[in-house]
């Protein structure tokens, strides 16, 4: 089947088609304009009415159009161009889990909001087990909806104050803000459950390993994302070794500033 996911949906929103989208709109406007200022000429001429006042008038309206026009333009060109494009940008398109850039950058902010409310902070990694074996079994495409449903799954389990990200093939970053160890690893194992008798397509179950850790408020000192992250992996390495399928607390000593 090839790694057709990488090449998913491309370039159905090309930003350098922008320019030139500005720019034939603009003409289409201006001569538009152009063309309504003569024919309302033409027509006061002929009808014997003063010429000036009734293009004054008309001048008057077209400036209001382009205004209108202008305003309606701005909100279409928000709706199907700038906001698609934008997550687009930021969400990958199988799961429409953010991209690693995305997840973590929002990630820090996340920390930060928690040190600044005094709640603790905890991170997920998941790594879904034996998934070169899915593909190889049922192949590419299942692999995909194998992938898609378990981000969907997340995102139904994910509070809106976490960020969940695609990290890598097979790989998800869930942040949570307000939870500790016990209420990620509790969040964590529920999809868990559901993933285990969860049938996709012809695939009937799927398991993945996680590695989880929490940090407490401190003062003002601020985690980073990274040393979260790097723990949590840790917790994962430690759950494949075990035999996968299971969660792994990995409780740091005192990880702040470090
Ligand atoms: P482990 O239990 O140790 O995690 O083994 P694994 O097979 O899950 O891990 P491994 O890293 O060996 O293989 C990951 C596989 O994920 C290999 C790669 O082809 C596949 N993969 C990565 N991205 C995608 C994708 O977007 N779609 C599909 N269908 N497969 C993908
Ligand atoms: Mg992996
Ligand atoms: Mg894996």
């Amino acid at each position: 089947m090839g790694h057709h996911f990488l090449h998913q949906d491309r370039r159905r929103y090309d930003p350098r088609k922008l320019p030139r989208l500005v720019q034939s709109a603009l003409t289409l406007l201006l001569v538009t304009f152009a063309g309504l200022t003569c024919l309302i000429g033409w027509w006061a001429d002929s009808s014997g009415i003063s010429t000036a006042s009734v293009l004054y008038r008309a001048i008057l309206l077209e400036v209001m159009l382009v205004f209108i026009l202008g305003m309606v333009a701005r909100l279409l060109l928000l709706r199907f161009l700038i906001f698609p494009l934008h997550h687009k940008a930021n969400y990958d398109d199988l799961t429409d889990l953010m991209r690693p850039g995305s997840f973590w950058d929002q990630a820090e902010s996340v920390i930060e909001q928690a040190a600044a409310d005094g709640v603790a902070v905890a991170f997920a990694f998941l790594d879904i087990d034996d998934f070169k074996q899915v593909n190889d079994t049922y192949g590419h495409a299942s692999g995909d909806a194998v992938l898609k449903t378990f981000g969907q799954l997340l995102a139904q389990n994910a509070r809106s104050t976490d960020i969940l990200g695609r990290l890598g093939g097979e790989e998800f970053g869930w942040l949570m803000l307000g939870a500790d160890d016990r209420d990620a690893s509790e969040a964590v194992s529920r999809v868990l459950e559901i993933c285990q008798s969860l049938c996709v397509g012809s695939i009937q179950g799927f398991t993945f390993s996680a590695g989880v850790t929490s940090k407490r408020p401190d003062g003002n000192k601020v985690p980073r994302a990274w040393d979260l992250a790097r723990r949590a992996d840790e917790g994962l390495y430690q759950a494949k070794a075990d035999g996968k399928a299971r969660i792994v607390v990995s409780q740091p000593p005192d990880m702040v500033g470090a």
